[in-house]
């Protein structure tokens, strides 16, 4: 019989933190694994609201009341079961799921200032544990059919489709271009919140389910969309979203400055080694940084220059602290490790010195209210301007989507629906083109939760498209 005040009793406990010191030296997660029995703890801290708003949070309504009792009464094998019936990556969402803003922020506890329930390191925990001790999806009474569907992007959105697929008989063809699966999650997300070894995992698992990836082929270029069209009785697109947003002030494109993304998986190939001869490592080592932006992409990068044995990393955000998009967890573990902040500083314009350094021109901000749902226009406020010498500016303004020629042209020539520049839409199988989308390249620059999401939902239609009714997962 669990303890209805175990809440008070014990605190709350995401799993041990690797010292600061120790973890900006290492390309490796910094949070520790829960032990069975701290994990029982932890999920015994669940009050089981009546109306869990913990899963309404969550974007792809787990059912986190649940699979904790399962977690207290250490019946793990009937956790992952659970776990897998809504989200097709639990032990990828619970590393990198900005909790603070969605499950735990709405934990009852967190409301009551108890500390909310460490749902994340659970989940974690439940697919980390039960894939070591052997679990895996039961496929033993799919019935395959003849239906077969190609997805474009090996991402969360493409993997999470292909998972609810398989398991309902249907075959899935991944295409992407790179030479790993995992989209953002190998190629974006860095090692320190998530180890390459977790999406490796992932890809057997899946493979064993009879996914089948076709890698280095990108669509458009090594093969036509035609011809993956007219092979299978459907597509899924999520290409994600990769359209860098551009500054706009002069000197963007100076010598010295480099942008977020083939920063970060210049930094992944290098610790798989699979860094093209023809690519230069790129390192911080002994190098005074600045990054620009206030998103995770920006947390990232600072973070990833810190490891890299930047001698000093620093991080200017146009607007407060309060009002900054990416998750508090992140901005606090960069903090941590040695990253220094300006806040409300915009950059104006970036110089080349004499000797090869960078001098960037950084203007104060001012603004009535930041934060909230209503983000208020932003001021200069004159005669703020300040210079700040650095040797390397990483630009971390975040992605848009943005579109792809060899679809515009497929969709022109279909007659039934005129090519929509960066306007996606998911309303294609409605007007009968056999083709879903989702992930970041229908909503912009997202989470990989709600990539999961789409690519769920995806499936489910196609299902019902194919008739195929059993929708079990
Ligand atoms: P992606 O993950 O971008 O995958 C798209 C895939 O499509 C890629 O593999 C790409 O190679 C492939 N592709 C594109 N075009 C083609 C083509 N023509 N042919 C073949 N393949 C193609 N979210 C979080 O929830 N938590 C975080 O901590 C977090 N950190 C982030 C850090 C960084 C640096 C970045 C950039 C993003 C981060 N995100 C985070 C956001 C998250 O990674 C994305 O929202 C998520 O990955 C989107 O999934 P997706 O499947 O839509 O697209
Ligand atoms: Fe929380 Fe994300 Fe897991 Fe949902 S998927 S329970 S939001 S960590």
């Amino acid at each position: 019989m669990s303890d209805v005040f175990q809440f008070m009793k014990l605190s709350r406990n995401p799993g041990d933190k690797i010292e600061a010191s120790v973890r900006k030296i290492e390309f490796k997660e910094i949070y520790q694994p829960l032990h069975a029995v701290d994990a029982a703890d932890q999920a015994g801290r669940c009050l089981s609201c009546g109306n869990p708003y913990c899963e309404w949070q969550c974007p792809v309504h787990n059912y986190i009341p649940n699979w904790l009792k399962l977690v207290e009464e250490g019946r793990l094998f009937e956790a992952a079961e659970l776990s897998h019936q809504t989200n097709s990556l639990p032990e990828i969402c619970g590393r990198v799921c900005p909790q603070d803003r969605l499950c735990e922020g709405a934990c009852t506890l967190n409301q009551g200032g108890f500390g909310a329930v460490s749902i994340g390191s659970i989940e974690k925990y439940i697919t980390d544990e039960a894939f070591k001790a052997g679990w895996r999806p039961d496929m033993s009474s799919v019935v395959w059919s003849d239906k077969k569907v190609a997805i474009i992007g090996a991402g969360p959105a493409g993997l999470a489709c292909a998972d609810v697929l398989v398991r309902n008989g249907v075959k899935a063809v991944v295409y992407d271009r790179y030479e790993e699966i995992g989209g953002l999650l190998t190629f974006g997300i860095p090692e320190f919140k998530l180890e390459k070894e977790v999406v490796s995992q992932r890809r057997r698992v899946l493979e064993d389910m009879g996914v089948q990836f076709v890698l280095n082929t990108e669509v458009g270029k090594d093969i036509s969309f035609d011809k993956i069209y007219s092979k299978h009785d459907a597509v899924f697109m999520a290409l994600g979203a990769y359209n860098a947003v551009q500054g706009g002030f002069p000197g963007e494109n100076n010598h010295g400055v480099i942008k977020a993304l083939p920063y970060l998986i210049n930094n992944v190939r290098q610790s798989l080694g699979t860094l093209p001869a023809i690519e230069k490592p790129i390192s911080m080592r002994g190098k005074r940084v600045l990054v620009l932006g206030g998103g995770d992409t920006a947390m990232d990068c600072t973070r990833t220059a810190i490891r890299q044995g930047a001698k000093r990393v620093l991080c200017a955000y146009r607007r407060n602290e309060a009002s900054m998009p990416g998750s508090r967890r992140e901005v606090m573990n960069a903090r941590e490790e040695g990253v220094e902040f300006l806040w409300c500083k915009q950059p104006i314009a970036i110089e080349p010195m004499i000797g090869g350094t960078l001098a960037v021109k950084l203007a104060e901000t001012s603004t009535g209210s930041q934060g909230g749902a209503e983000r208020s226009a932003l001021q200069l406020v004159e005669g703020s301007d300040e210079i700040v010498e650095c040797d390397h500016v990483i630009i971390a303004f975040g992605f848009q989507k943005e579109s792809a020629k060899w679809f515009e042209d497929f969709l022109s020539e279909t007659k039934l629906i005129s090519a929509n520049k960066n306007d996606y839409s998911k309303d294609l199988p409605l007007r009968g083109i056999n083709v879903w989308m989702g992930g970041d390249m229908v909503r912009g620059a997202d989470l990989v939760v709600r990539a999961v999401f789409d690519g769920r939902m995806a499936a489910k239609d196609i299902l019902e498209r194919f008739e195929i009714s059993s929708w079990m997962v």
